[in-house]
């Protein structure tokens, strides 16, 4: 597989200035704090985390809606680390976010809300308009008798099949997923994940998404990224992280919702589930910063920053203790 996306070093740092000595000498709000990784042509790759870990700005930096504070992102051999996305690039790299009912303007006819970008991109002459809509439609799971609906005559998992049709409809590249899941019924978001999925099969499209829920990423991902207040803990294939997770915050959030088979087969996960809150981003624990809430935590834990060491090939882990909790 190619290289379609190359991050390094990326940070987002905003600041905080809640008194007058802070207006000239802000804290900073380490939102994504130096971090690297790539995602390959027609991936499926997920980033996992509990809110506020940094996740969500990590994707509105990569869709460009957001501008780091430093670090490179290069997109299929092009540097867009401070540019902005405009014409063909703006049309190659999307966005799917979280709430589908804020994302669709009310006013707007679910046909006119689809063709909107490919208008706007002058992608198609005006004759081939409802052609393309009827396909785009059928691609999502909606059909043509959706096209005069108002987002409001919808349900929650057909707004979001109209936030994808919306994305699909520029033949996008990469496509990044915010917790695109995660405001719907239980019963429909197997459907989203499968349309993502489906997707990526039939365009080759990369699919980034972003989930809280690490077992949202089982059944799909080619490969995942673990991310911590702003750091990625680990990241690999995905089968040799549900296998032999080598950090103690990525074997917590499998705990977190056991996966009875597993923990019935093998007996092997911690039951206690994520424990604690995670600190302060504006405070954040010296060494590594997972340290107040690992059970494995030392004395070198305080004093060094652990950085992501090679496992295997393609798996990696941000703890200095990985080979004694695999
Ligand atoms: Fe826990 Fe130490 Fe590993 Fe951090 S480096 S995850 S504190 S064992």
């Amino acid at each position: 597989m190619q290289k379609l996306l190359v991050v390094s070093n990326l940070k987002k740092y905003f600041p905080v200035r809640r008194n007058l000595k802070e207006f000239f000498s802000p804290s900073y709000i380490k939102a994504v704090d130096d971090i690297s990784f790539d995602v390959m042509k027609g991936e499926f790759f997920g980033l996992v985390g509990e809110s506020g870990c940094g996740k969500s700005t990590t994707g509105l930096i990569l869709a460009g809606l957001l501008r780091p504070t430093s670090g490179k992102i290069v997109f299929n051999g092009t540097d867009i680390t401070f540019t902005k996305l405009k014409g063909d690039m703006r049309r190659k790299i999307q966005m799917v976010f979280q709430n589908p009912f804020s994302s669709l303007n009310p006013r707007m006819r679910v046909g006119e809300l689809v063709l909107e970008g490919i208008i706007i991109h002058n992608l198609l002459p005006k004759s081939r308009l409802q052609e393309r809509l009827a396909q785009i439609l059928e691609d999502v799971g909606l059909g043509m008798e959706f096209s005069e609906r108002y987002p409001d005559e919808l349900s929650g998992g057909q707004r979001q099949r109209v936030c994808v049709a919306r994305a699909i409809a520029l033949e996008p590249e990469f496509l990044v997923a915010d917790e695109p899941t995660s405001s719907l019924d239980v019963s429909v978001r197997a459907q989203i994940l499968e349309l993502f999925e489906k997707i990526r099969r039939k365009f080759g499209t990369s699919i980034f998404f972003i989930t809280h829920d690490i077992h949202t990423v089982k059944t799909y991902a080619d490969r995942f990224a673990v991310m911590y207040l702003g750091k990625i803990v680990e990241i690999g294939k995905k089968d040799e992280i549900f296998s032999s997770p080598a950090h103690p915050y990525t074997k917590m959030l499998l705990s977190s919702v056991p996966d009875f088979d597993r923990v019935i087969e093998e007996g092997r996960y911690d039951l206690r589930g994520i424990q604690g809150e995670p600190p302060s981003p504006l405070n954040p624990p010296s060494g590594c910063r997972f340290r107040t809430r690992c059970p494995y935590a030392d004395s070198l834990c305080e004093k060094q920053e652990p950085e992501l060491k090679k496992i295997t090939e393609t798996h990696f882990s941000a703890c200095h203790f990985w080979n004694k909790i695999v």
